[in-house]
């Protein structure tokens, strides 16, 4: 996870627009949060813990004055939550400043900081981004070009990332070799923006131009001239998760709507099921444009039979898992007078550990539903995110030991059902060889991931927060 967001522009100070973008990508990543900008007189940078609208005000906002700046919104996946791994990650060197923001996850970081501290590197962080800026760093002092230095430090990176970096020269945005995290390019005529997600061009009002694309670094010089480069090629693979839950509903996410991809889903569910109901309900907000697809299909009535306090954030973003708990309490509440002794068939986007979707059965239940009927709109998650996305390890997933029935009984539902890969590549629409599935069917895109894997001591292996 992570939000990250790049502006240049021609004439306008920047630090207001890199927040409104980072207010957008809120849902990426809500443990901390930062800016760095650029101006004549050099680099300026504010960071803090906690959600955008508590980290920054006005009067900050106004000391980041400079047309070029990055911003991210962090969510952890290697590296403690904590202030001093939180983003932009800024380092002087002898040719000058970078700044560097990163949504992915370097699946051989541990091996190449343990290489890097031999040698005498020093880290401020302990985040695989800081890796990215060291080996990013180095190759520019012996190349002295910046383009050359990614392509040489992207040769020995293994895992995801999409990278949005500011130099004293240019504004970068590099996607890696698979496009496996989303990365996008807004324009006018007088501002260039890289984006997680083509939303913010819409909360901006500027024009959403396209993906960047796997492999492609997309530089933009001090006069907003702009040129593409390209890593060396590999098969596309991009995370079928975004479009299950990550992503907001309203973005594309390469070229295609995650909303039309939620409600096709939905739509495949309600294709194979027989269950009798009195009305379809999604767990809300994820759930919602499942729930409409399923309903609409089966010409069962949508109801709401759970309200979300939205002042709660997102309870599998929350890093600790007794933080999580208090959030399922707080954020849901069921209405007891719509649910009292109905029939209902509760449509989720996922099942990771099983404690949430039991907790709301068990509401559902004890407000007084009859039966409630579970379906989960994606397969089952059996292998963890070796590629930015924090979930737990294979233990802990519910579905990685157990049966359909077996998960069914353990979260109390009458019945449950779940989509196979076949559907949710169906739903997405792309083949299979452009995506990754590898949660779901433990084959990640990348050949040597599992055997970097077996040579990182188990403890210290992307769960180390
Ligand atoms: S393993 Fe799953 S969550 Fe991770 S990148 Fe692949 S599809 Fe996305």
């Amino acid at each position: 996870m992570c939000g990250i967001v790049g502006i240049y522009s021609k004439n306008k100070n920047v630090s207001y627009l890199i927040y409104y973008a980072l207010l957008t990508l809120q849902h990426r990543g809500q443990e901390s949060c930062g800016i760095v900008t650029r101006t004549e007189n050099g680099f300026k940078i504010y960071k803090g813990m906690g959600l955008v609208t508590s980290v920054f005000h006005k009067g900050i906002l106004n000391s980041l004055d400079g047309y070029v700046g990055i911003g991210h919104t962090r969510y952890s996946t290697t590296g403690k939550s904590s202030i001093e791994n939180s983003q932009p990650i800024m380092l002087n060197f002898s040719l000058g400043k970078l700044a560097i923001v990163h949504n992915g996850n370097i699946a051989n970081a541990y091996l190449l900081r343990k290489e890097l501290e031999e040698k005498g590197q020093v880290f401020l962080t302990t985040t695989d981004t800081e890796i990215i800026a060291h080996l990013i760093i180095k190759n520019y002092i012996e190349e002295k070009d910046i383009v050359e230095a990614i392509k040489r430090a992207s040769n020995i990176l293994i895992g995801s990332y999409s990278l949005i970096i500011l130099t004293d020269e240019f504004l970068i945005g590099v996607r890696d070799p698979y496009g496996i995290r989303p990365l996008c390019l807004g324009m006018d005529n007088d501002t260039i923006i890289l984006a997680s997600e083509n939303v913010v061009f819409d909360v901006l009002d500027k024009n959403f131009i396209r993906d960047i694309r796997p492999g492609e670094i997309f530089v933009i010089d001090k006069d907003g001239n702009y040129y593409s480069y390209y890593l060396n090629k590999k098969r596309n693979a991009f995370c079928a998760f975004e479009y299950i839950y990550f992503a907001r509903a309203d973005a594309m996410i390469n070229g295609i709507s995650v909303y039309k991809v939620r409600e096709k889903l939905g739509e495949i569910m309600a294709r194979k099921d027989t269950v009798i109901a009195d009305f379809v309900s999604p767990v809300p907000d994820s759930a919602i444009p499942y729930a409409i697809g399923y309903s609409n299909y089966r010409g069962i009535p949508y109801r709401e039979s759970l309200i979300r306090n939205r002042y709660v954030g997102r309870t599998f973003i929350m890093p600790k898992h007794s933080e999580r708990k208090i959030a399922v309490r707080l954020k849901l509440n069921p209405i007891a007078h719509e649910i009292k002794d109905k029939r209902i068939i509760l449509v989720d986007d996922s099942i990771v550990r099983g404690t949430t979707s039991r907790r709301i059965i068990n509401m559902l239940k004890r407000a007084g539903a009859k039966e409630v009927h579970y379906r989960v709109c994606s397969p089952m998650i059996i292998s963890p995110c070796l590629l930015g996305i924090d979930m737990p390890t294979k233990e802990e997933l519910i579905a990685s030991n157990k049966t359909v029935e077996e998960i069914r009984r353990e979260i109390n539902a009458d019945s449950l059902m779940y989509l196979t890969v076949d559907e949710l590549v169906e739903g997405i629409g792309l083949s299979k060889e452009e995506l990754c599935l590898g949660c779901f069917t433990g084959k990640y895109p990348i050949d040597e991931l599992e055997s970097i894997i077996k040579l990182i001591p188990k403890d210290i292996f992307l769960y180390n927060k």
